[in-house]
């Protein structure tokens, strides 16, 4: 198996975080450090070990779905000491991480799981799983600013794909709108950067669903485990 799908597998992290990994220089394969991706690991017999210490395949397969406050980042640690979404999940004992990114101001659904695979499959462009956000935006879009984000549109020098908005309530009292918004790409503060494109700053922003795989009953600050249905629709 090669060497990246290997960690994945391991559950350790997701085939290109592995990439990553090893080429840092932090893997070794009986004793001896790999930095080419092409290596082939024999599970059976190598010994594969990230920052000195053993990884193995038989780890427990965990997959859940978080329902994210507002205020938490989705990395393990950063420089300002604030809190992660790893403090919300303590108790699971395997080595979880989030899948794909939630702002730190963002809430919603954020799926965690020790399964590089299912990474893999969620994130990659390729795929094309459309997440959906529900976002309150300044203002109140007009069709032809709608058109213009689902058309695609610049931000900084990139072209957006297609994508989805509509508007689920709007107050022009208050100046503001509810508004669905589809996309399956997965850029840094993509929904906030198109919604200013369009002159439609976003206010608060949640996310729903990523492709089939909603919240359901689950509480603000908890999670639930995936069945096993949601699983294999994933894979
Ligand atoms: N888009 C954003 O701008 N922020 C998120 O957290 C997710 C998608």
């Amino acid at each position: 198996m090669r060497i990246n799908k290997y960690i994945a597998s391991c559950g350790v992290a997701s085939r290109r975080k592995a990439e990553e990994i090893i080429l840092q220089g932090r893997v070794k394969v009986n004793g001896k450090t790999v930095e080419e991706l092409s290596f082939s690991v024999d599970e059976d017999n190598d010994i594969v070990e990230i920052d000195n210490e053993q990884i193995g395949l038989d780890e427990n397969k965990v997959y859940i779905v978080l329902n994210k406050p507002e205020g938490y980042i989705t990395t393990v640690k950063d420089q300002f000491d604030r809190p992660s979404v790893l403090d919300l999940v303590k108790d699971i004992k395997e080595r979880i991480y989030p899948i794909g990114r939630l702002d730190y101001e963002t809430s919603g659904l954020l799926i965690l799981t020790n399964d590089g695979d299912l990474t893999y499959t969620l994130t990659h462009p390729k795929h094309e799983v459309d997440k959906t956000y529900m976002a309150i935006v300044k203002g109140i879009p007009t069709p032809e600013q709608m058109k213009e984000f689902e058309s695609g549109l610049y931000i900084e020098d990139y072209k957006t794909a297609p994508a989805k908005i509509k508007i689920v309530k709007k107050d022009e009292e208050k100046n503001y709108a509810i508004c669905q918004i589809k996309i399956h790409e997965g850029r840094n503060r993509q929904v906030r950067k198109m919604c200013r494109a369009i002159n439609h700053p976003v206010m608060r922003l949640r996310r729903v669903a990523m492709g089939k795989i909603t919240l359901k009953e689950t509480e603000i600050g908890k999670y639930r485990y995936l069945t096993d249905e949601e699983i294999q629709y994933l894979k």
